[in-house]
């Protein structure tokens, strides 16, 4: 036996997940085809919506959301088509956002992998959600809180019909959240590159590109930059 499969850095917690990439274990998602997901958070954790990392084979295809289900996806390698009221090809750092019922379907003609998160949607009288597609290179970053070395971009528009914000956040070596925050919002994140120390509630935890968090409303949290490269 080799000592080191007996370890692992995920921890599962009432208020909060950290998952990490040697505990993923695939299954198939329902509806697509020639694709895996490895389910990073979802409600049995406590979480209001389900994050999944999914690896599209050469001919795969997405299937739709379940009923009154919205769904954000983020492409992370290789290139997918997206086909919905017209058809766009998504490269990495590549998104979309589908209210319940927006009709699309996502193929993929060689290996892809994709952040994929699906939520109940919220109705909210007066107000809906519309299909939003972009790049995240192509958005503008915003100085968090005025500082210049922590860039918030924030990828859907900030509108009552919106029940989630989706945001990617970068940080340079040596920057950190201002402070500890606690607030009503619950959290999914997915590191994308470098690393630091994550603070969840009153536990300390090294993190790195791949690992998964869950926040649950009012977690304690804070965020700090660690090693040589942006986060
Ligand atoms: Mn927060």
């Amino acid at each position: 036996m080799k000592i080191d499969t007996a370890l692992s850095r995920t921890r599962v917690a009432r208020d909060h997940a950290l998952i990490t990439p040697e505990s993923h274990v695939p299954a198939p998602l329902v509806g697509w085809e020639k694709s895996q997901a490895i389910t990073l958070i979802a409600p049995v954790m406590g979480a209001g919506f389900t994050q999944h990392l999914v690896t599209m084979e050469a001919g795969a295809a997405s299937g739709a959301p379940s009923e009154g289900v919205e769904r954000f996806l983020f492409v992370l390698e290789g290139e997918v088509t997206l086909e919905a009221d017209a058809t766009t090809t998504l490269a990495p750092g590549g998104y979309a956002f589908f209210p319940p019922g927006a009709e699309h379907v996502l193929r993929a003609a060689a290996p892809a992998r994709l952040f994929l998160l699906e939520k109940v949607y919220r109705p909210l009288d007066g107000h809906a959600p519309k299909v939003v597609i972009g790049r995240e290179q192509d958005v503008e970053g915003q100085p968090f809180l005025g500082d210049p070395d922590a860039i918030l971009r924030p990828l859907l528009p900030d509108e009552p019909g919106f029940d989630l914000a989706m945001n990617s956040f970068a940080f340079q070596p040596g920057a950190s959240l201002p402070m500890v925050e606690s607030h009503v919002m619950e959290h999914g994140l997915i590191f994308l590159e470098g690393g630091g120390v994550y603070r969840l509630g009153e536990s300390w935890y090294p993190v790195t590109a791949g690992d998964a968090i869950w926040m649950a409303p009012y977690l304690p949290q804070w965020f700090g930059c660690i090693g040589k490269t942006p986060a």
